[in-house]
């Protein structure tokens, strides 16, 4: 790492110490209760030059690499930023990256800028009530009329679902081929008529706004198709590999945010005449989070290292030709951002690294709540919420079983 690099992150994680300290810790319980967090903040995300990160500046971003985006992440999520706050905030970087390596120029100045500068939000339309794992068989329709496609269907779950303006949405195109052959990307505006929104509780990301969505005979230019038509399914497995990296990094930043609140809690917390952390059994337990994510750590380093060189060195390729099949198509994907292709060695080792993350954080949450004792079950504490926004890191983004089986094949098994 570059002496820059390294005044750059130092640089980075200071602005989000006092960004969560004095802009989101004292707001945070309210807008988890309310379930959503003021529009302004993507105004004020984009300020900090944090929504533009690693997007070309002529579309309003800064090219930016890995390393210092995962360190944003790491920071944010560390210092008591919410998961739901994290992927509401952050919901562009899976809705924008098929269209900036896809989309019509025009269509990118469309959509790109004025989501970057916070002033519109974007969303990713993937998962339907019918399954999100087995992205091949989506429902949703968009047939041709004209100059326009008319889209029908529906769409779960999803992440700045009812505030989106831009929904980047996944589509079958071709009636006739029910297959992965048959899917496109359409770019949907948030006020197209036709399209009803409704909000769904959950169980964590409490201030994230995820949306069930309903199309019915939406019409959107045909201008509006990101990439070929049949070329979506492609385009839908390049957008994860970045999207289980920034995940990697965003479980680290829990996982240690637990670790510090026990630490702390551990200090001050005395039982049988003695601080918590006097205790063998407890330094133990803090020893065996702090072993998991010095690992983690370790590792999501590394990786980060693999990306940022195969981005530099790849840009431009196009992505791996070979047949998809689900969710598991056997090569390789791409940073759409940069437009670089992974090999499948680091696309086998970001989906591993993405599980052994998520089990980190899972570990440190547990453990956390435990070394808080009655406290850790109370809303306002970090290893409460980070308790209850664990699973959906294990599931979104690729689930575990998936993730276990994608990279076995990028490793040839
Ligand atoms: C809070 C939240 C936000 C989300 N945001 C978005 C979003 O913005 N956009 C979007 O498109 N989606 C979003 N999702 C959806 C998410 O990506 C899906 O939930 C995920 O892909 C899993 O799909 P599913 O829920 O349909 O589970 P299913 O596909 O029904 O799978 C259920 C379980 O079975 C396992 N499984 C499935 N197939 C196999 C197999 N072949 N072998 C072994 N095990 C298997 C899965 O791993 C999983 O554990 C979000 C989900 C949540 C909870």
């Amino acid at each position: 790492m570059t002496p820059t690099l390294q005044e750059d992150i130092a640089a980075v994680e200071d602005a989000v110490l006092r960004f969560v300290q004095t802009e989101v810790k004292p707001h945070l319980e309210q807008w988890e209760e309310a379930g959503q967090f003021p529009r302004s903040l993507y105004q004020r995300a984009a300020e900090l030059g944090w929504l533009g990160m690693g997007y070309p500046e002529a579309l309003g971003g800064t090219p930016t690499p890995w390393a210092l985006r995962n360190a944003m992440t790491i920071a944010l999520a560390r210092a008591g930023g919410s998961g739901g706050l994290m992927a509401s905030l952050f919901s562009h970087n899976i809705g924008l990256p098929p269209l900036l390596r896809h989309g019509s120029a025009a269509l990118q100045q469309q959509v790109i800028p004025d989501v970057l500068a916070g002033r519109k939000v974007s969303a990713l339309c993937i998962t339907e009530p019918g399954g999100g794992t087995d992205v091949s068989a989506l429902k949703t329709t968009a047939r041709l009329e004209g100059n326009e496609y008319v889209v029908d269907g529906e769409k779960v779950f999803i992440t700045s679902g009812t505030r989106a303006d831009w929904l980047t949405v996944a589509v079958r195109t071709d009636l006739k081929n029910k297959g992965p052959m048959g899917i496109s990307m359409l770019m949907v505006p948030g006020d197209a008529l036709g399209l009803s929104r409704s909000p769904l509780k959950k169980m964590g990301w409490l201030c994230s706004d995820t949306a069930h969505l309903r199309f019915d005979g939406v019409r959107v230019p045909a201008s509006n198709l990101v990439g070929e038509e049949g070329s979506g399914f492609k385009i839908i497995l390049t957008n994860f590999n970045g999207e289980r990296l920034a995940m990697s990094a965003m479980a680290l930043g829990f996982a240690e945010c637990c670790y510090d609140e026990a630490l702390a809690w551990a200090r001050q917390r005395k039982t049988f005449g003695t601080a918590l952390v006097d205790h063998q059994v407890i330094r133990h337990k803090l020893m065996d989070m702090k072993m998991r994510i010095e690992s983690t750590r370790a590792w999501l380093d590394a990786v980060t290292a693999c990306a940022d060189a195969e981005d530099k060195f790849a840009k431009g390729a196009e992505f791996p030709a070979g047949p998809p099949q689900g969710e598991l198509a056997p090569s390789g994907g791409s940073d759409p951002r940069s437009g670089g292709a992974w090999g499948p060695s680091t696309v086998a080792q970001v989906c591993l690294l993405k599980n052994h993350a998520t089990q980190t954080m899972q570990f440190c949450a547990d453990q956390g709540v435990q070394i808080l004792g009655g406290m850790g079950f109370m809303r306002g504490t970090a290893c409460e919420r980070i308790y209850r926004e664990v699973k959906v890191m294990m599931i979104g983004g690729g689930a575990e079983e998936i993730m276990k089986e994608l990279a076995s094949r990028q490793l040839g098994l």
